[in-house]
C-alpha cells in the first residue's frame, strides 16, 4: 500500500510513525488512509454501486504542473472484466491505480464508476468499494488476526476466516503454534513474500469489493509461488471488475483487454490475440520473450519496477 499509493513526502511520515510511534497504531491507519490533498466536497454523496463499470475519460494528470504524467488517457473496464496494464517502469501504471483510488484528483478529464465522477463522491464510500493488493504488503507488528482484520473495520471473526480461506492462507495460519495470535512483522514471525501477498489478498477480500486492483509483484517470488498466487488472484477476481498492473505474461494473456502504456499514453490496446495480430510493440516484446524463453516478465524497465 505504501509504495503504490502514498505520495513520497507522506511516505516518510508514515515510516517514522511505524518505526517510532507504534503505540498509536490507529494514527498510522488514519495516515495510511487519508490524503491531505483530497477533500470531500460539501455536496459529496456516497457511491451508488451498480455493476462496477469504470471509465477513464480523456484523463490528464501531473504531480507537478511542469511535468505531465498521464496524457489524454481514454479507456473503460466493463463490469466484471479484467484489464491488464503493461509498460516500462515510469510509464504511469501505478498512477492509474492511485487515481482510481482517488489519492489524487485528475488534472483533466474525469474518472467515472458506474457513471459517477469520483470527485462527486465521498472518499470512504469509494474506497470501501475497491480492494487493493499492493506490490508490497505492509505488515504491522501485531497478530495475524489483527493484520487481516485491518482490511475492514468491524469485520466479524467468521468474515475474517472466510477471507483467509479465499486467499488460501487459513490453513497456514491455523497450523502455527499460536495460530491467529501469532505476532508478525519486524518483531515477530517473518512471512515469506507469497504469504504476505496472501495476507493482502485476504485483506482486500474482506471488503467484498466490486472492484479489485492488483499490482503484481515483480521478482520477489519464486515461480512456483508466483503461479499459486496467480491462481488465487484469478479465483478471487472472478466476477469483479479488475485492474491489474501486470508483469507476467500469464496474467496478460487471459485479460479481457490489455493497455500498453508508454510515457503516460496508451500506445496500443486490445486483447492478447489482437495485439499479436497487429504486430506492434506488444507483439515484438512477446516474440522476444518467446525466443529468450525468459522468466515471462513483460515490458519491464531495466531499472526494475516501482
Ligand atoms: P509505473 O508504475 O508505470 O512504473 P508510476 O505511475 O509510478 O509509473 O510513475 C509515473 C511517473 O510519475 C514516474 O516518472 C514517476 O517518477 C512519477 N511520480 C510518481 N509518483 C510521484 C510523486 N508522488 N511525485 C512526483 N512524481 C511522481
Ligand atoms: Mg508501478
Amino acid at each position: 500500500l505504501l509504495q503504490l499509493f502514498i505520495p513520497l513526502g507522506f511516505l516518510g511520515i508514515v515510516y517514522r510513525q511505524i518505526k517510532y510511534a507504534i503505540a498509536d497504531m490507529d494514527l498510522v491507519f488514519k495516515l495510511l488512509e487519508r490524503t491531505p490533498e483530497i477533500q470531500d466536497r460539501p455536496t459529496a454523496r456516497p457511491l451508488r454501486l451498480d455493476q462496477g463499470g469504470i471509465r477513464f475519460e480523456r484523463v490528464d494528470f501531473h504531480y507537478q504542473p511542469e511535468r505531465a504524467i498521464l496524457r489524454d488517457l481514454d479507456f473503460r473496464i466493463e463490469p466484471g472484466q479484467k484489464l491488464a496494464v503493461v509498460g516500462h517502469s515510469g510509464a504511469g501504471k501505478s498512477t492509474l491505480a492511485r487515481l482510481l483510488f482517488r489519492f489524487y484528483d485528475v488534472t483533466g478529464g474525469r474518472i467515472l464508476i458506474d457513471g459517477q465522477d469520483l470527485r462527486d463522491l465521498t472518499q470512504d464510500s469509494l474506497r470501501a468499494a475497491i480492494g487493493i493488493v499492493p506490490q508490497d504488503t505492509v505488515l504491522f507488528n501485531d497478530s495475524l488476526y489483527y493484520n487481516l482484520a485491518y482490511g475492514r473495520a468491524g469485520a466479524t471473526r467468521a468474515e475474517i476466516e472466510r477471507a483467509a480461506d479465499m486467499a488460501h492462507i487459513r490453513a497456514f495460519i491455523e497450523s502455527l503454534p499460536d495460530g491467529w495470535e501469532t505476532v508478525v512483522g519486524e518483531r515477530g514471525l517473518k512471512l515469506s513474500g507469497g504469504e504476505k501477498q496472501r495476507v493482502a489478498i485476504a485483506r482486500a477480500m474482506l471488503k467484498r469489493p466490486r472492484i479489485l486492483i492488483f499490482d503484481e509483484a515483480t521478482s520477489s517470488l519464486d515461480s512456483h509461488t508466483e503461479q499459486a498466487i496467480q491462481q488465487t488472484l484469478s479465483e478471487v477476481a472472478e466476477n469483479h471488475t479488475t485492474l491489474v498492473i501486470a508483469h507476467r505474461l500469464s496474467t496478460v494473456v487471459d485479460a479481457d483487454r490489455i493497455l500498453v502504456m508508454e510515457q503516460g499514453r496508451i500506445r496500443e490496446q486490445g486483447t492478447h490475440r489482437e495485439l499479436l495480430e497487429s504486430g506492434g510493440h506488444y507483439a515484438s516484446m512477446w516474440e522476444l520473450q518467446q525466443r529468450e524463453g525468459g522468466d515471462a516478465v513483460v515490458l519491464q524497465g531495466a531499472s526494475g519496477e516501482n
